[in-house]
């Protein structure tokens, strides 16, 4: 019998690759930092994710910008902190 378990990239990039969201050139999902929004409507990505292996102050930081942006989408308004 075999076990074999996905690494995190490995089910990242699977994902990914599932939902055929643009890349950029440096192969991480596209989505500017005004609505964190990728190119399939209602998919939004931050951190690793969008800038590739940073700092984890800047996924904080993004993660925040992104909910709030996901909240403005949602709700035509949003109240969250920058
Ligand atoms: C070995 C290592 C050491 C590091 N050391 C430092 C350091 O000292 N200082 C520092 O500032 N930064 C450090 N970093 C970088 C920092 O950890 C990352 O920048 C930060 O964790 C990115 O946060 P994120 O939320 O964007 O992504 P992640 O922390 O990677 O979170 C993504 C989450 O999504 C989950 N996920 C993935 N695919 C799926 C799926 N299909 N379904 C459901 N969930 C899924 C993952 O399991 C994970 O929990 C280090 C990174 C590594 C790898």
């Amino acid at each position: 019998m075999v076990h074999w378990r996905a690494t995190a990239a490995e089910v990242t990039g699977a994902l990914v690759s599932a939902l055929g969201v643009d890349l950029d050139p440096r192969g991480n999902v596209r989505a500017n930092t005004a609505d964190y929004q990728t190119s399939l409507p209602k998919v939004f990505s931050a951190g690793d994710m969008r800038r590739g292996q940073s700092l984890v102050v800047w996924a904080i930081r993004e993660g925040r910008l992104c909910a709030r942006a996901i909240d403005q989408f949602l709700m035509g308004t949003t109240n969250l902190p920058r």
